[in-house]
C-alpha cells in the first residue's frame, strides 16, 4: 500500500559507507558453513588451533562428522546438523560461507537442491551477516569462469559459461551467489569478501566424490586402472589445501573485499596429471581413457597477481609433495597396506 512503509533511518556507516564490523575482540566467534566437508574440516582446525570460537555448521551432505572428529570436545569449537536453505540466528564476527555441493557428482546430484542451496543458503547467510553486523565471505569457484576464453584467468575475466547445462546448478548458482553478495554491500554497507577457488586436493577429500585427484590416488592405491576422461588434453591447476586455507584467512582478515583468484598456476593436463600419480603413488598403475562428461571446461589457470600484490600469499606447496601428503590419509580409510 502507498504511505504503508516507513523509511527506517540510515545504520551507522564509516566514512567510506561501509558499516563497521564490530572489532576484532581477542576470541574471535566464527561460522563455517560446510564446516565438515573437505575444505571446511581444514578451516576449522586452523581457525580452532590459532583460539577463535568456531561454530561448524553443516547438513553432512557430502561432509562427515569423520571430518571434524579431532575437534570435537575442544572447548572453542561446536557443531551444528543445519541445512543453510533455512535460516539461522547465531551471534558470530565472521562467516565463511562454504556449504555447497563441490565435486560434479554430487552437485549434479539433486541439482534444484544445488542451485537452492547456492542462492538461498548465501542469502540466508548474508541476511545473518547483516543482522549481526559480521563480516561475510563467499567462497565461490573458478567456475565461474566456465570454459574460459582468456588465459589465464584474471578476476576481471566475466567467463563464458553455458546458463542451461548440466553443470549450470553449481555455475551459476555461484555466479548468483557473487551478484547476492555484491548486492548486500552494496544495498546494505556490508562487509564482505569473495573469493574463487581453483581445483584444490589434499586429505578429507571424499572417497567417492569423483573429482580427478582423488579418483587418481584411490584408483592408483587400489591398484584399479587411472580414468581419465575424453583424450586427457584439458588443463586443470591443483592447489594443495593448506595453502588454500592460508589464503582464505588472509583475504578474510584483509581490508578488500575482492574477487580474489586463489589457486596454484601451475598447469597440467589431465594425462600428465596421470601420469605424476603412477609415478608417486604406483608405478605399476594402467592408465585409461573414458568418454568426458558435457561442458568440460578445456583449460583452467588461475592469474594469482592480485592475491600476490594484496597479500604476498602464493602456493608454496608443488603437486608431487601434496600427493604424498595425500596418500597417507587415503590409505588409512581405504585400508590400503604401507
Ligand atoms: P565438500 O563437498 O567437501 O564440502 C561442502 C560441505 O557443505 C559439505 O560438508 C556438505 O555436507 C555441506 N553442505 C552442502 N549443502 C549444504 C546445505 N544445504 N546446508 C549445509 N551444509 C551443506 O566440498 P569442498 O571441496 O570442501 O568445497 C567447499 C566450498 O569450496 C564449496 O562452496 C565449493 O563450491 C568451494 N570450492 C571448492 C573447490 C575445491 O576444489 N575443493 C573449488 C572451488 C570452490
Ligand atoms: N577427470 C578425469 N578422470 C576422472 C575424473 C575427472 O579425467 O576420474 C577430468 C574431468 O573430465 C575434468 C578434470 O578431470 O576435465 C577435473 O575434473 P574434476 O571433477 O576434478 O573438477 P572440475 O571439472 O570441477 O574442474
Amino acid at each position: 500500500r502507498p504511505g504503508a512503509f516507513t523509511p527506517q533511518p540510515p545504520r551507522p556507516t564509516s566514512r567510506d559507507g561501509v558499516i563497521k564490523t564490530k572489532p576484532r575482540v581477542e576470541r574471535n566467534r566464527v561460522l563455517v558453513t560446510g564446516g565438515a566437508g573437505f575444505v571446511g574440516s581444514h578451516l576449522c582446525e586452523y581457525l580452532v588451533n590459532r583460539g577463535d570460537q568456531v561454530i561448524c555448521i553443516d547438513n553432512f551432505f557430502t561432509g562427515s562428522k569423520e571430518n571434524v572428529a579431532h575437534l570435537i570436545g575442544k572447548p572453542n569449537f561446536e557443531i551444528i546438523r543445519h541445512d543453510v536453505v533455512q535460516p539461522i540466528l547465531l551471534e558470530v564476527d565472521q562467516i565463511y560461507h562454504l556449504a555447497c555441493p563441490a565435486s560434479p557428482i554430487h552437485y549434479k546430484y539433486n541439482p534444484i537442491k544445488t542451485i537452492k542451496t547456492s542462492f538461498m543458503g548465501t542469502m540466508n547467510m548474508l541476511g545473518l551477516a547483516r543482522r549481526v553486523r559480521a563480516r561475510f565471505l563467499l567462497t565461490s569457484t573458478s567456475e565461474v569462469y566456465g570454459d574460459p576464453l582468456e588465459h589465464p584467468q584474471t578476476e576481471g575475466y566475466w567467463g563464458n559459461v553455458n546458463p542451461i547445462g548440466e553443470r549450470s546448478c553449481y555455475d551459476e548458482g555461484k555466479r548468483a551467489a557473487e551478484c547476492l553478495t555484491m548486492d548486500y554491500h552494496r544495498e546494505h554497507a556490508l562487509e564482505v569478501r569473495i573469493v574463487r577457488i581453483f581445483n584444490t586436493y589434499g586429505p578429507r577429500m571424499a572417497l567417492d566424490d569423483g573429482r580427478v585427484v582423488s579418483n587418481f590416488v584411490a584408483q592408483a592405491l587400489t591398484n584399479q586402472p587411472i580414468t581419465v576422461y575424453g583424450d586427457g588434453s584439458q588443463t586443470r591447476s591443483f592447489q594443495y589445501v593448506d595453502d588454500l586455507i592460508k589464503g582464505m584467512v588472509a583475504v578474510m582478515d584483509g581490508e578488500q573485499l575482492g574477487p580474489f583468484n586463489i589457486g596454484n598456476p601451475g598447469e597440467f593436463t589431465m594425462l600428465e596429471l596421470a601420469e605424476v600419480v603412477r609415478e608417486v603413488v604406483n608405478p605399476k598403475a594402467e592408465i585409461v581413457f573414458r568418454p568426458n562428461t558435457a561442458d568440460d571446461p578445456s583449460r583452467r589457470k588461475p592469474d594469482i597477481s592480485k592475491m600476490r600484490t594484496a597479500f604476498g600469499w602464493e602456493p608454496r606447496v608443488k603437486l608431487r609433495d601434496g600427493l604424498q601428503r595425500m596418500v597417507a590419509d587415503f590409505k588409512a580409510r581405504l585400508h590400503v597396506d604401507a
